[in-house]
């Protein structure tokens, strides 16, 4: 597109970015135009927000693994999980790990250059009795990789648990707000919005690094966006992802396909300038929804998840890995003990390696 001086939206553009930079609220206008803005204007939003990213974490990709460490049977209902009560995916379903597992994972993760281990548990909150099994596998892991950073995701937490996970060497408590406080009823029926910001204080208060985000594509509108995007921001987390949704057979939102790979680069950036300094994690819906403009997306989040999502098959990690090389950017902790080969590229064609 062709600009000439003067051009209003370059302009207003610029002072979103120097906002964002000097550490102020951008404003809920400038960033409704933003996400509202033309797929011809992206590449412009990109290559200007990017400077934010720049900033704080320079060209450093933090790479983490997820592992699902208890699966199914959940009883809440929300729409979006092929765990919940009423969803009848064709998922696996098994009761919480082992230390074995754990131990397993966080290997993994070294070997694929990942620095955080994130702990998923399906379910409304832990008992105590998972508590202490999640307490007993991560200090195993940390007594073998005391660097490797671990974050649970548990659910609702009840009182004092979230200071007995970080006594057994949790650093991080994952609970997403997930989306607006006026959207949520839409989503999910059993617990509510504030349950979940309740949860996101408490691991706070408790000594947790709070790492809370959102998910989009499920029929919410570009209020619901911002709304949740300041309502994050009010939490102050240290890690924010960015969860775009895989509309699973089965569940509620199946056949919802309400996202572009533009709408996804509009939104990360939205969050990218409401998150200067944060960890701003592109996470689970990213090869289905940005496809191709992947590498885009690392110019605006500074973190992905490498490997598989909970029920969902990830692209290749060594996908992962090339996508972060040829874009530009290193992986941060110094990467995966073994590099991938450079004869990588012509693999991948034909398809996942594992
Ligand atoms: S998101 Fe968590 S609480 Fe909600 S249904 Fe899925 S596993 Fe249960």
């Amino acid at each position: 597109m062709l600009r000439g001086v003067g051009d209003a939206f370059a302009e207003r553009l610029t002072e979103l970015v120097g906002a964002s930079l000097a550490g102020r609220d951008p404003g809920r206008e400038g960033l409704a135009r933003l996400l509202a803005a033309p797929d011809a204007r992206t590449l412009e939003i990109v290559a200007a927000v990017s400077r934010v990213r720049e900033a704080a974490f320079g060209r450093r990709v933090k790479l983490n693994l997820l592992l699902n460490i208890k699966s199914g049977l959940c009883p809440e209902d929300c729409h979006y999980c092929s765990q919940a009560r009423d969803s009848t995916a064709p998922i696996a379903a098994y009761p919480m790990v082992g230390e074995e597992t754990f131990l397993a994972a966080a290997a993994r993760a070294r070997e694929l250059g990942a620095t955080r281990l994130c702990l998923v548990a399906s379910g409304r909150g832990p008992t105590e009795r998972e508590v202490a099994r999640v307490a007993r596998g991560v200090e195993a892991v940390k007594a073998r990789d005391g660097a490797m950073e671990v974050c649970a995701c548990l659910g609702l937490l009840g009182e004092g648990q979230a200071e007995r996970l970080g006594a057994a060497g949790v650093f991080a408590y994952n609970h997403n707000l997930n989306t607006s406080e006026a959207f949520y009823g839409e989503i999910c029926g059993t617990h509510g919005f504030a349950d979940r910001r309740a949860t996101v204080e408490r691991a706070k208060a408790g000594g947790l690094s709070p790492c809370s985000g959102a998910l989009f594509g499920m029929g919410e509108g570009d209020a619901d966006v911002l709304d949740a995007g300041y309502a994050l921001r009010a939490m102050e987390p240290d890690s924010v992802p960015v969860n775009f949704l895989i509309p699973i057979e089965g569940t509620p939102l199946a056949g919802l396909n309400a996202l572009t790979p533009q709408r996804c680069l509009r939104i990360l950036a939205v969050f990218r300038l409401l998150f200067p300094r944060a960890e701003v994690r592109i996470a689970g819906g990213r090869e289905t929804h940005l496809r191709s403009l992947q590498p885009l997306g690392l110019h605006l989040a500074n973190s992905i998840f490498i490997g598989d999502y909970l029920t969902t098959k990830g692209q290749a990690a060594e996908a992962d890995l090339a996508m972060i090389a040829d874009a530009g950017f290193e992986v941060e902790g110094g990467g995966p003990a073994v590099p991938p080969a450079p004869a990588l590229a012509v693999a991948l064609k034909r398809g996942p390696l594992e």
